[in-house]
């Protein structure tokens, strides 16, 4: 058995999801040997869906963790532009905004606050991102006025990005620049001596390990720990045919995204479900969301389905994303848990880790919540204290 320090990779992660991928891209971008094992293929898991959807969290009770997205929402374009660049791949991406409408007085005061924190949290004038409340009647050629009786708001921060292209940019990064293997389902790893145990293929040697697998990554850190932390929540997502709705922006109403694509495509969604059997779409989900988006845009009456999908979201039982070195290992990290926004943070929580590992200062501080000491219990950790 080679020591460790003769192990071929630097790091070898274990998922070719939005964040392994994006972790993947970091490493190599700071010269460390990369492998990326992927169970299945590139976008088996929650990232191959078809929302997009790249949306901040609102600016009202401000905290690290809302900084921490807003700073990744910032930098997305430059990052994206880049991988583009490298790639000479579309990533789908463009500003496209987002409209929420105001259903009563309440709201219509409570967003009116929020327009006011927004003037010190987005500070506008330095990044040329605004949230205002508009009042009835706009906007009405795409959201229904009377679905907005009170008004809307309409920020200028919120993004879209096609989840296929974005991953297909990396994975082609990643192919170029390190190594991808797909069809290598990682069983095991051993520190000591750095093998990477692959289900039914010859073991690897790597000197870190991550675990990326979405909700899969639950049962390995679980494994690693002795500790369940998350789970899976299965949500539903559409395609509809949009000729001619390329320009609009996003809408976020009645707990349900209509975003808009460049190549002519709205994606609408998502359910969520704790309790599921499978991974596939279901007819009466279909129909649920089509009636749900029409009730409120109209101009989604009639187009053709083009795309059902239904995906597993990795989620924290302790909500936030999980980021780090795990407890009790020297060599083993975890990257998930990113629920519904992991499109929009995950190359500044890429970022985090591999400055983790590498021992230097990230672009922006991982909020405490990311962190691996906020997700498991109190005993485990005194114990591997
Ligand atoms: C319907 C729906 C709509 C969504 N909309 C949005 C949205 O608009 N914006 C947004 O930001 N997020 C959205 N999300 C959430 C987002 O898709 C997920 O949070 C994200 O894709 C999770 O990425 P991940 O890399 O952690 O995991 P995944 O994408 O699930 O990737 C994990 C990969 O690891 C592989 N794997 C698992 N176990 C192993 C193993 N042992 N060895 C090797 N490989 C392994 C899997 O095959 C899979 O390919 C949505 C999710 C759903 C379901």
């Amino acid at each position: 058995m080679p020591p460790a320090t003769a192990a071929p990779f630097d790091i070898a992660i274990a998922g070719a999801g939005i964040f392994g991928l994006s972790i993947a891209r970091r490493a190599i971008q700071q010269g460390l040997r990369t492998v990326v094992l992927e169970a299945e293929h590139i976008g088996a898991g929650a990232s191959g869906g078809l929302l997009g959807a790249l949306m901040p969290h609102m600016p009202a009770r401000w905290n690290p963790k809302k900084e921490f997205q807003f700073q990744a929402l910032l930098s997305l374009e430059d990052h994206v532009r880049q991988l583009e660049a490298d790639t000479g791949l579309s990533c789908g991406y463009t500003r496209c905004g987002r409209i929420l409408p105001l259903t009563t007085q309440d709201k219509l005061d409570h967003h009116l606050e929020r327009a006011e924190e927004s003037k010190t949290r987005w500070r506008p004038e330095e990044t040329g991102f605004s949230y205002v409340v508009e009042p009835a009647g706009r906007r009405s050629d795409w959201l229904d006025a009377a679905a907005a009786p009170y008004g809307i708001v309409y920020e200028t921060l919120a993004a879209r990005a096609s989840p296929r292209l974005y991953l297909s940019a990396l994975a082609a990064f990643v192919r170029r620049e390190g190594t991808l293997l797909e069809g290598a389902k990682v069983v095991g790893y051993e520190e000591s001596s750095g093998r990477v145990s692959l289900d039914g293929q010859t073991d690897l040697f790597a000197r870190n390990l991550v675990l990326s697998g979405g909700f899969a990554a639950f049962d390995l850190i679980d494994l690693f720990v002795g500790e369940r932390i998350g789970r899976g929540e299965k949500g539903q997502a559409l395609l509809l045919d949009g000729k001619g709705l390329e320009n609009k922006p996003a809408i976020y109403c009645d707990g349900l995204y209509v975003v808009p694509h460049g190549n002519g495509t709205v994606a609408v969604g998502s359910t969520a479900d704790r309790e599921f059997n499978d991974a596939l779409p279901s007819p009466a989900r279909t129909a649920e969301l089509i009636a749900r988006a029409q009730s409120f845009c109209p101009s989604l009456d009639g187009r053709d389905i083009l795309t059902e999908w239904a995906g597993i979201r990795p989620r924290c039982n302790r909500r936030d994303p999980v980021a780090g070195k795990l407890p009790g290992s020297e060599r083993v990290y975890a990257a998930t848990g990113g629920y519904k926004i992991s499109f929009g943070i995950a190359h500044l929580i890429a970022d985090c880790l591999i400055c983790e590992m590498t021992d230097q200062k990230p672009r922006h501080p991982l909020p405490q919540t990311f962190q691996p000491d906020h997700h498991f219990g109190e005993n485990l950790l005194k114990r591997d204290r």
